[in-house]
């Protein structure tokens, strides 16, 4: 009966074809989504549902939705392929909700798996509620979407001069194609119509809890997780990640050495007492202190494997190609290659165990890294 009644609602989903997208994880890695069920209770009125993402390598997203007592809050969302709306009409089915039960979203960062299905949601929960239901985003997060989505062009050509600046040896080949991009806001748009702001610090009612919402920078410039106290469940959406290590990139558009303030927001939430860590991806996460600190040693390796491979003078792309055996990756990959070696390069430099000798006047010379004295 629930069924029926959802089908006579159902999500208006347009027909495109998606291409393929580059995994935002560490591509060396792979990861499963948890096995079983899609739609799984697990903490008292937390209920986590496993939605297919088609980025290579990462399989699925961890969406949740909280019950409270004015509806249910979403926390993250995911891409609109007809997987992922599948996984959410079998989640509202077998909580026998309607669309309409949903009073909120919340997006933890602005990764298209997490925010991709939100505006669509956002649309059809608030013709049914009458109301506006908000989604809420950090202020940074609002303006990269701005930033990502709008004045394509100019950003082409700007990510055209950073992979010349990082030393690939074509560095209009390696850039995003139109299609690519075309494919990808079929599966995000409509975007949310308005936002509301979370601020770091501040408090934020999720069904039945009151979390703190806390910054947790690196992954994105302006990751939020949520935490309650009273229980030590947190929402901790990309930031700490149970069998893969959170991407962490240095793009045009992200604020200087990632790498860097990534380290300090782990350090930061390391102590914090954790009962049940509720990822972006993966299964649940109880052994929160050790996992922080296997990401920080990860990062360690890397750094230092990143050192050695600069030798007495390399680029990006150089460090890249021995670090990551770029032989072997596509121009996705790549992308993702060289990105992530430029954070770990970058965040040598803060460190002051390289330098990096600034081009001359030529705008597709490569910047040159350099270990110190
Ligand atoms: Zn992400
Ligand atoms: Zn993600």
């Amino acid at each position: 009966m629930v069924t029926a009644s959802l089908q006579a609602r159902p999500f208006d989903l347009p027909t495109f074809d998606l291409p393929t997208f580059p995994t935002v994880a560490d591509f060396e890695q792979s990861i499963a989504p948890p096995r079983g069920e899609t739609v799984t209770e697990v903490a008292p009125d937390v209920v986590r549902v496993v939605v297919p993402v088609p980025f290579r390598g990462l399989g699925a997203v961890n969406c949740y939705l909280l019950r409270g007592a004015d509806g249910w809050t979403v926390v993250d969302t995911g891409l609109q392929t007809p997987d992922a709306l599948a996984a959410w009409r079998e989640a509202l089915a077998t909580l026998g909700l309607q669309v309409g039960d949903i009073a909120q979203i919340v997006l933890t960062h602005h990764h298209p798996d997490h925010l991709g299905f939100a505006g669509r949601l956002q649309a059809q929960a608030s013709a049914v509620r009458k109301g506006n239901v908000p989604v809420w985003l950090s202020a940074r997060e609002q303006e990269i979407v701005g930033i990502v989505w709008t004045d394509r062009r100019e950003r082409n050509a700007a990510t055209e001069t950073f992979f010349a600046r990082c030393g690939l040896p074509d560095p209009a080949a390696a850039n995003f194609q139109q299609r690519e991009v075309d494919g990808m806001r079929q599966a995000l748009e409509p975007f949310p119509e308005t936002f509301r702001t979370l601020v770091p610090g501040a408090t934020i009612p999720l069904g039945a809890h009151t979390f703190e919402i806390l910054l947790t920078p690196g992954h994105s410039d302006g990751h939020c997780a949520f935490y309650d106290a009273s229980d030590g469940l947190l929402l901790v959406g990309d930031h700490v990640l149970p069998h893969i290590t959170p991407n962490i990139a240095l793009w045009p558009d992200v604020e200087p050495d990632p790498l860097g303030r990534y380290r300090a927001s782990l350090h930061a939430l390391r102590d914090l007492e954790v009962s049940l860590a509720l990822p972006g991806h993966g299964g649940l996460l109880r052994a929160w202190s050790q996992r922080i600190d296997e990401l920080l040693a990860h990062h360690d390796d890397r750094l230092d494997a990143m050192h050695r491979a600069v030798g007495d003078g390399a680029t990006v792309f150089e460090v890249a190609r021995q670090v990551f055996r770029t032989d072997r990756l596509d121009r996705h990959q790549l992308r993702m290659a060289v990105a992530e070696t430029l954070a770990h390069l970058e965040h040598l430099v803060a460190t002051d165990r390289l330098r990096r000798e600034e081009p001359g006047t030529d705008e597709h010379a490569p910047w040159i890294y350099h270990p110190t004295p």
